[in-house]
């Protein structure tokens, strides 16, 4: 299996496997670019099918970050692990803690967190090893007291600026009220999402797969429930994907009626060339990495410390962010996403 002449390889500074026989730990973890600072990106556990499919995740998720973090004027460089396991029945403490020390063996070059598979308890364990982890602890919350490390309540506030943002562009409004909504995804970020879109005065559609998670919408935010395949065609202002990749894909392109999509699903795009697509459409697409960045800004604050405020102020900044990649694609006849990538690789080549 090459590395150096992978598809996905782009200069990445160091790709290292790691195996412990004992918890039946096998790991990669790749640092794709550290212009900017230290590679933090998180930790995924999934039982890939082969070590190809392994290495091309995490080839390609440590890039995404370099990117992510340079568009969010981050101190940090990209970089992600992956572990080969079933998240549902492989896990053990002894399988987190050599994770913990194959993170500790490149001394502080790479920080890991939580990320699809993995979460604060698990970040706990790899705490007990090594101090290179973030989203360990307790964070004190926007709206007072205490939360855990889980940057998810960030990455809802991003994404609700976003929205705005994108609203103001598109449709020319300055506030939410009577704006209509489509929301896949009521997990962790949506249902966040939801509560602030609530509290603007939008009206809500949303659909989950857990039907738990949609009740909680209805009943406490009287939003409308929809079937899975009903919510693309919905005649809404805004979609907002987050659940899952790949949702923009030719088939729910057709169906697709809403003129902005801003949500907080990583990799929302099925292929790059989509993005051309809704620009023709005049649909304006908020860029994935863009508009979730929210949870990386957190991530940094915990490490590098900041007051809550700073935090927030620096969430709000994705706002700003977003309006230059909309008015430059605008000049420049571009899709927003060839905008946002020209943008990350122009900060991260001024850290060099
Ligand atoms: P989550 O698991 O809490 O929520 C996802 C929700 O989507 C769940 O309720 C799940 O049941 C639902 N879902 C899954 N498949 C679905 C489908 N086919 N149709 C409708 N609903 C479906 O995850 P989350 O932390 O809220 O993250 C949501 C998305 O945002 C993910 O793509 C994640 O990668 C991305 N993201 C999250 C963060 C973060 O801080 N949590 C940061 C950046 C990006």
């Amino acid at each position: 299996m090459s590395v150096f002449s992978h598809i996905e390889f782009d200069h990445h500074e160091q790709v290292v496997y790691g195996h412990d026989q004992a918890s039946g730990l096998k790991a990669i973890i790749a640092i794709h670019n550290r212009n900017l600072g230290p590679a933090l990106g998180g930790c995924r556990m999934w039982p890939y099918a082969s070590d190809e499919e392994a290495l091309r995740d995490v080839l390609r998720l440590s890039r995404g970050m370099s990117y992510k973090s340079a568009l969010a004027r981050l101190p940090l460089g990209g970089g992600k692990a992956v572990i080969i396991g079933n998240p549902h029945t492989g896990k053990s403490a002894a399988l987190f803690q050599a994770m913990g020390d194959f993170v500790d063996s490149l001394g502080g070059r790479y920080i890991t967190a939580a990320d699809s598979g993995t979460g604060v308890a698990e970040m706990q364990i790899m705490a007990e090893r090594t101090r290179h982890v973030a989203g360990a602890g307790q964070r004190e919350a926007f709206g007072g007291g205490m939360r855990n490390g889980d940057p998810s309540p960030s990455t809802a506030y991003g994404v609700f600026i976003g929205l705005q943002a994108a609203v103001k562009h598109r449709l020319g409004r300055d506030d939410l009220k009577g704006l209509r909504v489509a929301i896949q995804g009521v997990g962790q970020v949506g249902f966040g999402l939801a509560q602030q879109l609530k509290e603007a005065g939008a009206e809500l559609w949303v659909t989950d797969i857990v039907e738990a998670n949609v009740r909680r919408a209805v009943e406490q935010l009287g939003a409308t429930a929809v079937g899975q395949n009903d919510i693309y065609g919905l005649e809404v202002d805004v979609f907002a994907p987050c659940a899952m990749g790949a949702i923009i894909n030719p088939q729910t392109l057709e169906a697709l009626r809403a003129p902005v999509i801003a949500g907080a699903a990583n990799n929302q795009l099925a292929d790059a060339g989509l993005a051309e697509e809704l620009r023709r459409r005049g649909c304006l697409y908020a860029p994935d990495y863009a508009i979730n960045a929210g949870g990386i800004i957190d991530v940094c604050y915990e490490r590098n410390g900041g007051s809550t405020a700073e935090l927030k102020a620096h969430i709000e900044g994705i706002g700003a962010t977003l309006t230059e990649i909309f008015q430059r694609a605008e000049r420049e006849g571009s899709t927003t996403t060839a905008v946002a990538d020209r943008m990350a690789q122009e900060r991260l080549h001024a850290g060099r």
